[in-house]
C-alpha cells in the first residue's frame, strides 16, 4: 500500500480488441474476466488501475461480413460492438475506456501520429509485393508457415495478393527485440509463449506490410497519412488503440502518467503481434515498450474446437440469462487454467456453482450469519484459531504470477477449512465465551475471504460486506483484528441451487 502523501502507483492493463465481424463468444468473455480480475486485485493493492478494452472495427473481415449481410460496414460495426459493450457491462468488467477504432477522432489521429513517427524514423517504405494473405488472420503467410497450403489458424486457402504497399522495417529491430525478451524487459507469461516469440526472432524477422490499396480494403479503414490511395494495415491501427486509450494524441500529461502498458492480456493466436510487431513499432516511435504480456489459451466446448460449422459457439449473452455474472466469472477462472486451453461445459459450470459457490461459500455464510444473529452479541472476541488457515502471501504470489485459477483455489480451500471448522466445533452446542470465540473466528474469516474473492466475484463479495457491515478496501485488511464488530443483517441467500 502506498504511504499517505505518495502518488498512487499506476497500473495500465489492456485486453486485445476483438474483431466485430460476429457477436462475442465465450473466449472473449474469458479474456475480459481475466483482465478484470487482475485489475480489481491491483486496486486492492492500492494502485490506480486503468483498464482499456474496445472493438477492432477496421478489419477487412468486417467489410466482407457486412457485404454478405447486405448492410453498411458502419452498421455492422455498431451492431456488433454494441453486443461487446453489453457483454463487458453485464459481466461486471471495470473498464476505464472502450475504444471503437472506426470512429473518426482520437483513434484515427493517434494511429496516424504513430505512423508519422515511424515514418520520420525511416522505418516505413514502399515496395511492390506478392504474398499469401489470410483475411481471417489479417496476416501474410510464407509458404512454409502454411499447413497443407492452408492457414494454420483458419484451415482456409490464403489469397494471393500482388500490389504496392508500405512496409515497416521490422528486421531492423531484430536484435533489440531479442534483447528485450531475453532480459524480461518485456516479460511474456507463460514463459513458453516468450520462447515461441524468440523462436520467430531466431528464424529471422522480415519487414511486414502495413498498408493495402483502398480497393483491396474495400474503402474501409484509416488512410495512410499523405497517401490517400492506401489504407493502414488493420494491425498497425489496432495496436495503436493502446495509445489511443492512454490519450496519446490528445493529453500529453495524462499519457505520461499512464504509459507504458503494464500488462497486455491476449489470446495465444496473436502473440507475435504483441511480442514482436508492437514493441518494434513503439521502439521506432521512441516510446516505451510494454512490461508484460499475459497469453491465455483457447476454449474448447465439450472437448471440441469452437466453430460456427459445428454449431457449438457459446453465446455469453445467452448464458447471462441463465446464470449470474459472478457464477460465470467464477466458473471461467476456476475451470480454465490461466495459461492453457480449457474446456467449457455447462455441466461443469452447474457443478461448480452448486458444489463450491452454493455448497461451500453460500453455506458457510448462511450458517455463520444464522448463528451470529441468534447469539445476540454485538462484538465478538476470541483466540484466532483460523488465521493460519490461509496464507495471504501465497495467494498474493499466485496473483503476481498471474496464476489466477491457483489464487482462487487457495481462497476456496480456506472457505472449505472454515466449513470443516464449523463441523468440528459444533457451535450450535456451545455457549458463552466458547461460542463467541468460534463466531469471532468465522466472521473474521468470512470477511477476509470476501475481500480476497472480490476480484473474482465482486457482486457476491459486496453482498457479504453489506451483511457483515464492513468495507472492501484493500489486501492490507486481510488479517485477523482483535474483535469483530459490525451489525449483522442477513439479506437472503447468496446463491440458489441450479437444477
Ligand atoms: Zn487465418
Amino acid at each position: 500500500m502506498p504511504k499517505s502523501g505518495d502518488a498512487l502507483e499506476k497500473f495500465y492493463i489492456a485486453t486485445a480488441i476483438p474483431y466485430v465481424n460476429a457477436p462475442p463468444h465465450i473466449g472473449h468473455a474469458l479474456e475480459f474476466v481475466q483482465a478484470d480480475v487482475i485489475a480489481r486485485y491491483r486496486r486492492l493493492l492500492g494502485e490506480e488501475v486503468y483498464l482499456a478494452t474496445g472493438a477492432d472495427e477496421n478489419s477487412l473481415k468486417n467489410a466482407l461480413a457486412a457485404e454478405k449481410l447486405g448492410i453498411s460496414t458502419e452498421e455492422l460495426c455498431l451492431r456488433n460492438s454494441e453486443a461487446f459493450k453489453v457483454l463487458v457491462d453485464s459481466m461486471g468488467i471495470s473498464y476505464s475506456a472502450f475504444i471503437r477504432t472506426s470512429i473518426k477522432g482520437d483513434h484515427w489521429k493517434t494511429a496516424q501520429d504513430l505512423w508519422s513517427l515511424c515514418n520520420k524514423n525511416g522505418d516505413i517504405y514502399k515496395k511492390k509485393y506478392k504474398g499469401l494473405y489470410c483475411v481471417g488472420c489479417e496476416l501474410f503467410y510464407t509458404e512454409n508457415e502454411l499447413v497443407d497450403g492452408l492457414c494454420p489458424e483458419h484451415k482456409t486457402k490464403p489469397e494471393l495478393v500482388e500490389e504496392e504497399n508500405y512496409f515497416f522495417r521490422l528486421s531492423k529491430y531484430q536484435n533489440m527485440l531479442e534483447q528485450l525478451l531475453t532480459s524480461f524487459k518485456i516479460k511474456v507469461t507463460p514463459h513458453f509463449r516468450g520462447n515461441e516469440a524468440l523462436g520467430f526472432i531466431k528464424a529471422g524477422l522480415e519487414d511486414f506490410s502495413v498498408s493495402r490499396s483502398v480497393k483491396r480494403a474495400h474503402g474501409w479503414g484509416i488512410p495512410v497519412p499523405g497517401d490517400e490511395s492506401q489504407i493502414m494495415y488493420v494491425w498497425f491501427d489496432a495496436l495503436a488503440y493502446y495509445l489511443t486509450a492512454a490519450f496519446f494524441s490528445v493529453d500529453e500529461k495524462r499519457f505520461r502518467s499512464l504509459w507504458p502498458v503494464d500488462l497486455h492480456v491476449i489470446g495465444k493466436g496473436i502473440t507475435r503481434f504483441h511480442a514482436l510487431y508492437w514493441p518494434a513499432m513503439l521502439l521506432s516511435a521512441g516510446l516505451e515498450t510494454p512490461k508484460e504480456i499475459l497469453v491465455h489459451g483457447y476454449i474448447t466446448v465439450e472437448g471440441q474446437k469452437i466453430s460456427k460449422s459445428l454449431g457449438n459457439v457459446i453465446d455469453p449473452a445467452a448464458l447471462l440469462k441463465k446464470y449470474t455474472s459472478d457464477e460465470i466469472r467464477y466458473y471461467l477462472i476456476r475451470d480454465i487454467p490461466s495459461f492453457d486451453d480449457g474446456d467449457f461445459s455447462e455441466k461443469s459450470l452447474i457443478d461448480r456453482v452448486n458444489k463450491e459457490l452454493l455448497g461451500d461459500l453460500g453455506n458457510l455464510v448462511n450458517r455463520v450469519l444464522t448463528l451470529a444473529e441468534k447469539s445476540g452479541l454485538k462484538e465478538f472476541r476470541g483466540n484466532s484459531e483460523l488465521e493460519s488457515g490461509i496464507d495471504i502471501g501465497s495467494v498474493q504470489e499466485r496473483f503476481s504470477n498471474l496464476e489466477l485459477h491457483e489464487a482462487l483455489e487457495r481462497i476456496m480451500e480456506f472457505v472449505r477449512k472454515c466449513n470443516a471448522y464449523v463441523n468440528s466445533k459444533e457451535p450450535w452446542k456451545l455457549q458463552g465465551q466458547e461460542l463467541e470465540s468460534v463466531l469471532y473466528n468465522l466472521l473474521e474469516s468470512i470477511r477476509i475471504a470476501a475481500i480476497l474473492l472480490f476480484p473474482f466475484i465482486p457482486t457476491t463479495s459486496l453482498k457479504i460486506s453489506k451483511m457483515l457491515d464492513f468495507e472492501i478496501k484493500g489486501i492490507s485488511d486481510c488479517r485477523f483484528r482483535d474483535s469483530f464488530t459490525g451489525k449483522i443483517t442477513r439479506q437472503g441467500y447468496l446463491f440458489r441451487k441450479i437444477e
